[in-house]
């Protein structure tokens, strides 16, 4: 509980400042318009009870700024996953809600991995760093093409490279 919690924490991190002031905004936006834009626009008629009025209020400013909130993770989640982080933001500010969220969260790719030797983020299928060229995965020693360690066979040339694996 205590672990799921402080990834829970981590991740929020990564939200960037502006993201995390534009909630605040946000939030404290909807309460004006609750509390002092629509009761002016309507000469407080019509207005529900105090109490759920308030509720509604702050309901409506939570969501606000929590839906602001998980944009920003989305959009510093996936600029670190490799991914378009502009076309991905807007996709779910454009798509009504819960969609856009969900199809992210079934979409995204995998967190990528920093190189060894110089930390460049990698993707999961390099076989060398695009930054430094440290080799990522073994390669065949007849072809020098890259293969994963529990091959036994080159897929390239045929080669057996079983026995290297460790
Ligand atoms: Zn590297
Ligand atoms: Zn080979």
């Amino acid at each position: 509980m205590t672990r799921q919690r402080s990834h829970f924490e981590e991740e929020l991190r990564i939200i960037p400042t502006g993201w995390g002031i534009a909630s605040v905004i946000g939030f404290a936006a909807v309460e004006i318009l609750f509390h002092v834009l629509i009761p002016y626009w309507s000469h407080h008629h019509d207005l529900p009870p105090q109490p759920w009025w308030t509720l509604l209020g702050v309901v409506s400013a939570l969501v606000t700024a929590a839906t602001i909130l998980l944009i920003g993770y989305i959009y510093a989640d996936s600029k670190r996953r490799g991914m378009n982080a502009v076309l991905w933001t807007l996709l779910v500010i454009l798509i009504p809600k819960p969609i856009g969220f969900i199809a992210y969260f079934l979409l995204r790719k995998p967190l990528l991995e920093p190189c060894p030797n110089c930390r460049w983020p990698i993707g999961q299928d390099f076989a060398y760093c695009p930054k430094c060229g440290h080799a990522l995965a073994p390669s065949c020693a007849n072809c020098g093409r890259a293969i994963r360690r529990d091959y036994m066979c080159c897929p390239f040339c045929g080669k057996t490279v079983g026995g290297t694996a460790t």
